[in-house]
């Protein structure tokens, strides 16, 4: 089905995305490579997106790895095949760039967690302190931010705090509990949750531990801290994903959003993985917004250049000098 322009934007605005219906014979990856070629188009894609998607990108990585892509590319459009907060920090990072999303809905619990408003609020109450916000928050919530991290870099953002300086970290509270211990900062938290990492069992685990006597558990530090006292390692994606190339140990149960497994799988082919179980019997550790992109929304998104991505210049301005600071802090780190 065709539709001009106008049309494309009015549906958009009825649900989020563009719902046409595709010819169920074209073959949606050669179309999407004709596409990225005729409109010099790049797509980066989360570890946490469907295998199809995945295969699609031209990069897949965790949040800083995609952030650093997002800087540095030269395509005149970033189709994010992630969540709403990543496409924002791309447009932050690139903003002469068309930034695209699947899905306008795509969002984030753990973002969705901090409302710009109330935290100004709650900053208030500790003028001195500095703020330290994981990149999985609003483009508004980065304005009021000194300095943004991922977790493969927040234990180098806050070492680069100096010691008599306060921290309010957020909006985790899980990754901040975690990196209190493990820098030794007392730090002010901002109670906020990942959904998909506060689902994982105590219990199922250290019985897929017994079931499992060789295998290592692996867990990222949005998991609850009691889940993470019993993981042998702990890291951000990649870090997991690295983890389980370059061990000797055979198998793994890994406490993350299960997409992961695709790329752990692809890199170590004869390990065992094993998805760390939620305390659901459904697939609850699935993140519901990064599944709500699908190969045939991000085609449509592709064709149609929509739905694009927008934020205000000030936003733009005060929102990257965090995400500056951060970058530069992760290349002096070497990551
Ligand atoms: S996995 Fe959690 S933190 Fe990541 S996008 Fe989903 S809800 Fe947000």
């Amino acid at each position: 089905m065709k539709l001009s322009l106008q049309e494309a934007k009015n549906k958009l605005i009825e649900n989020g995305f563009l719902d046409i219906e595709i010819d169920k014979d074209i073959n949606l990856f050669e179309e999407i490579e004709k596409l990225k070629k005729e409109k010099n188009a790049i797509i980066l894609g989360h570890y946490y997106q469907i295998p199809a998607i995945q295969d699609v990108s031209d990069f897949v990585g965790d949040s800083l790895g995609l952030a650093q892509k997002a800087a540095e590319t030269d395509a005149e459009i970033i189709m994010f095949a992630g969540v709403h907060f990543m496409a924002e920090t791309a447009k932050m990072l690139n903003p002469g760039k068309k930034v695209l999303l699947p899905d306008l809905n795509a969002g984030c619990s753990l973002a969705n967690s901090a409302p710009a408003p109330i935290f100004k609020s709650f900053k208030a109450q500790y003028p001195d302190h500095i703020v330290v916000s994981y990149v999985n928050s609003s483009a508004e919530l980065k304005t009021m931010t000194d300095i943004c991290c991922t977790s493969s870099n927040a234990v180098h953002v806050i070492n680069s705090v100096p010691k008599d300086k306060g921290i309010i970290f957020a909006p985790d509270r899980n990754l901040g509990a975690y990196l209190m211990k493990k820098t030794g900062r007392d730090m002010i938290l901002w109670h906020g949750v990942c959904q998909v990492h506060e689902m994982f069992s105590w219990e199922k685990i250290s019985q897929a531990m017994q079931d499992h006597p060789g295998a290592e558990f692996i867990a990222h530090p949005e998991c609850e801290p009691h889940v993470l006292e019993i993981a042998d390692f702990i890291g951000s994606t990649s870090q997991l994903l690295n983890h389980v190339k370059t061990s000797d140990v055979e198998e793994f149960i890994v406490a993350t959003e299960p997409g992961i497994l695709y790329q752990m799988q692809k890199s170590a082919p004869d390990k065992k993985l094993y998805s760390a179980p939620p305390t659901t019997t459904c697939a609850c550790n699935e993140c519901p917004f990064m599944k709500m992109n699908t190969l045939e929304k991000l085609y449509i998104a592709l064709k149609y250049e929509l739905p694009e991505v927008v934020l205000e210049q000030n936003i733009i301005e005060e929102g990257r000098v965090c995400i500056d600071r951060m970058l530069e802090i992760s290349k002096k780190a070497g990551l």
